[in-house]
């Protein structure tokens, strides 16, 4: 069953809680964040929502520090500096279930060239992320970010934040995660085609 569909109300939110433990702990592994980088969140039901915590590093969360959220409110004290583009996306789209933000730096290298991932490069970009959007370069933690986020999330499973990383979506977590790291691969591979050291 996905995330988020009938049933997985507080039930599942112990479960969800230890996904997103190891999800913290596969993308620093995999060098996608670093330290307290990026955040990650997950739909409980219609209208809540687990954020990691601001500030602590993604690669040792443990399931009590995460913050419960309501999906159609602010950002509670103590979330993710970056809660408020999770909020967004998930009040506009009811059909995404799960979020990942990182620093992929393949991708942050990409960028400086101007460019971002091209999905038609690997079988897997075209099967898991088709499109990728554009995110233009605002203040981290702003409201314009978050706002510029939800739009792109609206367009493409994966946006590109200019400057700063990635977020991608997903109707469970383990796809929101296979696509960061689909994307990461994508840049990779331009990156080592043109001959560039990532
Ligand atoms: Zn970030």
């Amino acid at each position: 069953m996905r995330v988020g569909e009938t049933g997985e109300t507080a039930s599942s939110e112990p479960r969800l809680r230890a996904e997103i433990v190891a999800a913290g702990a596969s993308l620093t592994r995999l060098g996608l964040i670093r330290g307290a980088e990026g955040n990650i969140s997950v739909r409980i039901g219609a209208t809540s929502v687990l954020v990691t915590p601001s500030g602590w590093a993604k690669g040792r969360l443990q399931g009590a520090c995460l913050v419960l959220c309501d999906v159609g409110a602010e950002p509670p004290r103590g979330a993710s500096s970056e809660a408020l583009a999770h909020l967004l996306t998930y009040q506009r789209y009811p059909h995404i279930l799960a979020l990942v933000h990182a620093h992929p730096p393949g991708v942050l290298a990409l960028a400086t060239r101007g460019a971002i991932p091209d999905p038609e490069l690997l079988k897997e970009g075209r099967l898991l992320v088709p499109r990728v959007a554009r995110v233009p370069a605002l203040a981290p933690g702003s409201r314009e970010l978050a706002e510029e986020c939800a739009v792109a999330l609206g367009r493409a499973p994966a946006a590109v934040m200019a400057r700063h990383g990635a977020i991608t979506s997903g109707s469970s977590l383990r796809e929101a995660l296979q696509r960061m790291e689909v994307l990461e691969l994508l840049a990779q591979t331009a990156l080592s085609a043109r001959g560039g050291r990532v």
